[in-house]
């Protein structure tokens, strides 16, 4: 039996902007970043199958404005789109946080509406792309970004910021590279933040404070600070 969740967190409101949500947490991931926080969820196995998720969210309807799937890699899911149709058909919006290596997968999904938001993840620059999450996925992820620029969909951009694994010049080169592919939307830094495990063993990171450190047309929102 296909069990892709790892877990389930009943109810946020600061993973889906301006709403209410759960997070549904799919197991696995084709990527491994050093500070990822999630461990056990990217090594782990999933433990529940779409139905018990499903099964969840009726029992929450009317109580939470959308759910988002997270992960891990939710996008690496097959029948990730029936089970989206499903929770569409909740009434319920639906985000995705992705790290952006499935594009054809993200374009079905749009096409068909079946998603309302997506946070993508750009993870480094190409240069050190393959030391931050040990996988060859740039190109992939600059595809992901292509779709969801030709899209009308409303996506955010984001980075999670480690001192040890980023340079001020990284964050500058990845700034340079959305603007020039037409991205106009905010791009989010989140300052790496755990006390937990993390997949590689790191020094604490000294956080990006200043927005005013990088230099772009774009908006810059540092989070963690
Ligand atoms: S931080 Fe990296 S390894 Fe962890 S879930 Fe996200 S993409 Fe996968």
């Amino acid at each position: 039996m296909h069990k892709p969740i790892y877990d389930i967190t009943p109810f946020s409101a600061l993973d889906y902007p301006d709403k209410t949500a759960c997070i549904i947490w799919f197991a696995g991931c084709n990527m491994r970043c050093g500070y990822c926080y999630n461990p056990t969820i990217v090594e782990g196995k999933g433990r529940f199958q779409y139905t018990d998720a499903l099964r969840f969210l009726k029992q929450r309807h009317g109580l939470l404005d959308g759910t988002v799937l997270s992960g891990g890699e939710c996008m690496l899911h097959k029948d990730l789109p029936r089970f989206a149709r499903e929770i569409k058909d909740l009434g319920l919006l639906l985000k995705i946080d992705t790290n952006g290596t499935s594009p054809g997968k993200l374009k079905v999904m749009i096409t068909n509406k079946l998603i309302d938001y997506v946070a993508l993840d750009f993870k480094a620059p190409p240069k050190t792309f393959k030391e931050i999450t040990g996988s060859n996925l740039f190109e992939l992820v600059n595809k992901s970004l292509d779709v969801l620029l030709d899209s009308d969909l409303p996506f955010e951009v984001r980075t999670t910021y480690h001192s040890d694994l980023h340079s001020l010049a990284d964050m500058q080169t990845i700034l340079d590279l959305l603007l020039r592919k037409g991205y106009r939307g905010t791009y989010f830094i989140q300052n790496f933040v755990s006390d937990g495990p993390t997949l590689k063993r790191l020094g604490s990171s000294t956080p990006l404070k200043n927005e005013n450190d990088l230099r772009s047309q774009l908006k810059v929102v540092i989070r963690n600070r």
